[in-house]
């Protein structure tokens, strides 16, 4: 019976019943759950981008530059020393967080009819981005280790003959990094597809990733379709100014300007976005260290007996537990928020300070009873 509290409304029936996403946000003391930077901003790099923020203020009565220029150049500036990859400006596209650079992959290149292909466990955003653009979902299998077959990711790609794949490198929960020779094959494969096929190399953990593991960047001279997507989320240490971006031949690029909203990148939003980048060194200079306290952490939680993923990410998956929902209520009971996430019977703790992950050990001891 539609009432004022239940009004009649059209939603598409596949959308009926779901709940949002996003992991709990609790304030408890500990927050290792969502893969963000632990160290927060210093006086300097604050006082720098509020500083530039007040210049933008003074302009805000006009849209900001609709196509972000100074911030692709600054981009890609940045990615040149990150990663040796030298691009041009018509080769970045940003948007608000990566997840909104995947949107306008989709809206771009998925839609009604076609197919976007994954590898499973991967990141759990992906298929709500195919379903919100209309998008058949497929989910192809990783090996029992977490690592990507290059033959059966090629024989999925040839059945599903999908418009879209998409690639988390390292991967998101089990932070397993690709080699560039299962890239390569997945490109060859997607090359093969009647109608053309989009490889998303999805690099949000990309800084992360151990000494000698290459970039997908490598591989974007004669790909003309492998984008290459990275975040200001995580080892940049700026979740909250949310900013995505990618790489790509300028052709992909021009496809992605023509489904974005006009304006979608708020002229502080860029503004910050720029302040920051100046601040590279200063704001990753936590990098090195998260990157031995993740050694650290796997190191640890194998010789406990668990079973860990290999990570290049600043994040371990890590089990089997026969309840995990226990072992993780365990922890937050103890002020320490964790994720419960990926295949059943597996949590994922992102790396966090020092004083953090003893917290969490001393924790998981308790609970776990080791
Ligand atoms: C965290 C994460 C992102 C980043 O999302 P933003 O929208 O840039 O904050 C993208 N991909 C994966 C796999 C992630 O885990």
């Amino acid at each position: 019976m539609p009432s004022p509290s239940r009004p009649v409304l059209p939603l598409r029936p596949e959308l009926a019943g779901l709940e949002p996403y996003g992991a709990p946000q609790l304030d408890v003391p500990v927050l290792l759950n969502v893969n963000e930077n632990p160290y927060p901003p210093s006086d300097d790099v604050v006082a720098d981008i509020a500083a530039d923020v007040a210049v933008a203020a003074r302009g805000l009565n006009r849209y900001p530059d609709r196509d972000f220029r100074a911030l692709r150049v600054d981009l890609v500036d940045y990615l040149a020393r990150e990663s040796g990859v030298r691009l041009v400006p018509e080769q970045v596209w940003a948007a608000n967080g990566s997840n909104e650079v995947m949107l306008h992959l989709l809206q771009a290149f998925g839609g009604p009819g076609r197919t976007v292909l994954s590898f499973a466990p991967t990141y759990s955003m992906y298929p709500e981005y195919a379903r919100d653009t209309a998008t058949a979902w497929v989910a192809g299998r990783r090996e029992d280790d977490f690592t990507l077959d290059a033959a059966a990711a090629a024989a999925a790609i040839k059945e599903h003959t999908p418009s879209v794949v998409l690639l988390a490198s390292p991967n998101n929960p089990t932070g397993t990094a690709l080699p560039l020779a299962t890239v390569e094959a997945v490109l060859a494969a997607a090359a093969a597809v009647e109608g053309g096929c989009v490889v998303v190399v999805d690099e949000a953990y990309g800084e992360f990733r151990r000494a000698g593991v290459p970039s997908a960047l490598e591989l974007l001279d004669g790909h003309p379709n492998l984008a290459v997507s990275r975040t200001m989320s995580k080892a940049f240490g700026l979740a909250g100014a949310r900013v995505g971006y990618l790489a790509a031949a300028p052709a992909l690029v021009d496809a992605l300007r023509v489904v974005r909203l006009p304006y979608h990148l708020s002229a502080v939003t860029q503004a910050v976005a720029r302040a920051a980048l100046r601040h590279a060194p200063a704001l990753m200079a936590q990098v090195g260290s998260l990157r031995a306290e993740r050694d650290a952490t796997v190191a640890w939680l194998r010789a406990q007996g668990f079973t860990v993923a290999d990570s290049d990410a600043n994040f371990a998956l890590f089990g089997p537990f026969d309840d995990r929902h226990a072992v993780w209520q365990g922890l937050l009971d103890r002020g320490v928020l964790i994720r419960e996430v990926g295949p059943d019977g597996w949590l994922r703790v992102s790396i966090g300070t020092p004083e953090e992950m003893t917290a969490f050990r001393d924790a998981l001891v308790e609970v776990a009873g080791l």
